[in-house]
């Protein structure tokens, strides 16, 4: 394919505006973040109008790195640059998309589109590790299967390419007909059918009508033949086509290798049985981050690696790569390694560990590393000797999940809105600086913690945007200014402020940004109504005291019935923060809403900024908010393992007081995770249920400091090593707070820190 910005400028029907010599210059990488730029040399830029931001403010920061290669749409005003090239076009979105269907016509391979609730991107990563070997082979990266993520993929298809594989993601009715276009598979997967994402679906079946539209195009399709809505649905729609049922992600890409490579047998295709389709993400002893990266080890699959580990690591400390030998088809060996090569340059990787080498090489501990082996096994050894934590007891954060819940959020408001990250109480118990990292990528505005110890060590870990402390009062506040931290002010006194001078100047800091809390209605701390204007006398005699915002909290925007009471705080928030500002003479940024609040009060909403905390962690503020609330996505999941099981008589006791009877012969599994770890002993005796190879066992007998017992009688494959999860997508931490009469927030913030944080991007 050629990849001239000539022929790009030609196929999208651009208005070519700049210097003739770049016509001729490659584009070969499609990029619409800006923060995944490595290679500007190769890079054409598509500024992307989208809900969250518009990617026209990005081309100067770009232009500086070398991009010179942009497609912007005719609003477009910003500085034209006279070595750079701009590709005008009407709409960026759909030029995007529809270079992607030409780019798909233009191939006469074999396509495999691969859709389904859950799997697709392990099924995707196996059949092309099973099909590399042997074929010329290219698939979306990652999880690239969204609106933009497809017509991306479809950059990978070059002139060599046989086989093309995609996955197609889709969370609302409507949604797949545009990627079945682009698409247009010869070959489909259909992997499964789950309740998850619901919201967008009438029901099961039409969801699956919905996914099973991909297939159009297809001669076959395989699929999932466990599931009845699957197969009829498939039936109903394309009774013409050669539907070939699967059992079992192994079995499915067998058969699919098979056809796709013309075998009739499937006994030598060497499949791979990845565990996860994920990066692990942890510190090491040392402050640096390691990255373990299960998805297939190829040019591909390192590059998005690389650029997942570049935007979250801490910066300025080298970078060394364990790099197994990359996939690909043989005769590619030399182009792909000369290639790797240079982007491990791009990307500045310091040094390269080979999979051979990395049993006996030393890793400095104070380097970030990354690592992508074609032995997991190996890899994931590695990754556990160079990472703080090994306790089997664990809370899995998410942290993809962080991002859709913050932009499902973000969608709620009005574009001038920005977003506050709350990540008091170390995030939630999720981890306050990898999700302070997430944030920080993702765009939000500040995030808050509550104390100064908080901030201190966000700063520490390399966070650069604004950090709110909402209560600084500490043994030593001029850590606040010596960390560029923004402390709340709760009373607008003269001492406080002269007080804020004092260790402004202690520390030489000149600009002074607080934050003002004003009581609306929570009665717990700020300003009240007739506070306001001695405060604004205060301030003038403190010109260097800069309020960066003004804000409120409300106490009952989770009660549907208090709505009168709620309507009450924005009424005065707005009757103060008029007055403070018009006492001033200019205005403040302002904020009121928390998750409930931007959930229920978006609408009228003409605030600078809002508070997003519980929901960013996928949980409710209140259950009744289920339906006025768009999909979340479940962030934490504490899980642990079975250490011991053993069979007891009807009648025997289990734990301290023998207060776990057996009614019935059992098998009662120890698992190591007790109070001290955050396990409420309330949750004892029966009183809470944890999931275990498919079934929810109850505790049995007292919760211990270290371990507590469960039965497993109904679980027959429970076994020693068997993983439990004590709450998380299969079993929400509501059921948890709901036995102890607590709210979730209260369960999250209790997980003791010695249960390993471990994290991970999908
Ligand atoms: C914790 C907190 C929030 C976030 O509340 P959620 O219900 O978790 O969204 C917002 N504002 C203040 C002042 C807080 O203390």
């Amino acid at each position: 394919m050629d990849n001239s910005v000539a022929t790009l400028s030609a196929a999208i029907n651009a208005c070519y505006i700049g210097p003739e010599d770049l016509l001729q210059r490659s584009v070969s990488v499609p990029l619409t973040d800006s923060r995944s730029l490595y290679d500007p040399d190769a890079s054409v830029f598509f500024a992307l109008r989208t809900a969250s931001g518009d990617g026209h403010n990005y081309i100067p920061q770009l232009y500086a790195a070398g991009v010179r290669v942009f497609v912007v749409d005719e609003s477009y005003s910003g500085t034209r640059y006279a070595d750079a090239a701009f590709l005008v076009v009407d709409d960026v979105m759909a030029v995007l998309r529809s270079y992607a269907c030409g780019r798909r016509r233009r191939f006469t391979g074999q396509v495999v589109g691969i859709t389904g609730s859950r799997g697709k991107t392990i099924v995707k990563e196996m059949l092309y590790a099973a099909m590399a070997p042997l074929a010329n082979v290219v698939r979306s990266p990652r999880s690239f299967n969204s609106q933009t993520g497809v017509p991306l993929s479809a950059w990978e298809i070059t002139d060599d390419t046989q086989v093309a594989i995609f996955e197609a993601g889709i969370s609302r009715m409507g949604e797949m007909q545009t990627l079945a276009d682009i698409i247009q598979p010869t070959v489909g997967i259909f992997t499964s059918l789950t309740g998850e994402h619901d919201d967008g679906f009438a029901s099961p079946a039409g969801k699956a009508r919905e996914k099973a539209l991909l297939f159009a195009s297809c001669h076959t399709v395989f699929y999932n033949g466990e599931n009845r809505i699957i197969e009829q649905t498939l039936r109903a729609m394309y009774p013409d086509k050669c539907l070939i049922p699967a059992f079992g992600n192994d079995d499915m890409v067998r058969k699919a290798a098979a056809a796709l490579l013309g075998m009739s047998e499937t006994r030598n295709i060497e499949v791979p049985v990845p565990v996860n389709s994920r990066i692990d993400i942890a510190d090491t002893d040392a402050g640096a981050s390691i990255a373990f990266d299960h998805f297939t080890c190829d040019l591909s699959g390192i590059i998005t690696g690389l650029d997942t580990v570049r935007r979250r690591t801490v910066r300025n400390r080298r970078l060394v790569a364990v790099l197994g030998e990359p996939l690909c088809n043989p005769e590619e060996m030399d182009a792909v390694n000369a290639r790797l090569q240079h982007v491990l340059q791009l990307f500045g990787v310091t040094r390269v560990i080979s999979e051979n080498e990395m049993s006996s090489a030393v890793i400095p501990s104070d380097a970030n590393v990354y690592i992508n082996v074609t032995s997991k096994a190996a890899g994931r050894a590695l990754y556990s000797s160079l990472t703080t934590r090994r306790n089997v007891t664990r809370l899995e954060i998410n942290l993809d999940a962080v991002a859709a819940n913050f932009r499902a959020y973000r969608s709620l408001l009005p574009k001038q809105t920005r977003l506050i990250g709350m990540i008091k109480a170390f995030g939630y118990g999720c981890g306050d600086i990898e999700v302070g990292r997430t944030l920080q990528d993702i765009g939000a505005a500040k995030v808050a913690v509550a104390v100064v110890d908080e901030g201190v060590a966000l700063r520490r870990a390399g966070i650069s945007i604004p950090i709110m402390v909402l209560d600084p009062w500490c043994e030593n506040m001029r850590a606040i200014f010596a960390n560029h931290l923004e402390p709340t002010i709760i009373d607008g006194s003269e001492d406080m402020l002269a007080m804020l001078e004092e260790y402004a100047d202690a520390e030489g800091v000149s600009d002074i940004n607080v934050h003002l809390k004003l009581d609306t209605g929570m009665h717990r701390v700020g300003l009240h109504e007739d506070d306001i204007m001695p405060f604004v006398e205060c301030l003038k005699r403190h010109p260097r005291i800069h309020i960066a915002s003004v804000f409120s909290h409300l106490a009952t925007a989770d009660c549907l019935d208090k709505d009168n009471y709620t309507n009450g705080q924005l009424a005065l928030f707005r009757r103060m923060t008029d007055s403070l500002c018009n006492a001033l003479g200019h205005s403040i940024p302002r904020h009121i809403l928390n998750t409930a609040g931007i959930t229920r009060y978006a609408k009228d909403h003409i605030y600078e900024f809002a508070r997003l905390g519980i929901g960013l962690y996928g949980i409710l503020p209140d259950p009744s908010l289920r339906d006025v609330t768009p999909p979340l996505t479940t962030v934490a999941k504490l899980v642990t393992r079975i250490i011991a099981v053993s069979e007891y008589p009807a009648g025997a006791t289990v734990g301290y007081g023998c207060r776990g009877v057996l009614t019935r012969p059992s098998v009662i599994a120890t698992i190591p995770v007790g109070y001290a770890d955050g396990i409420d002993r309330h949750l004892g005796n029966g009183n809470a249920h944890f999931l275990v190879e498919g079934t929810m066992c109850p505790t049995v007998g007292n919760i211990c400091m270290d371990l507590c017992m469960i039965d497993v009688t109904d679980a027959p494959l429970a076994a020693v090593g068997s993983e439990v999860q004590i709450f998380g997508p299969e079993a929400p931490i509501q059921r948890i707070s709901d036995v102890l009469g607590t709210i979730p927030y209260e369960v999250i913030a209790r997980i003791s820190p010695r249960v390993q944080r471990l994290y991970f991007r999908e």
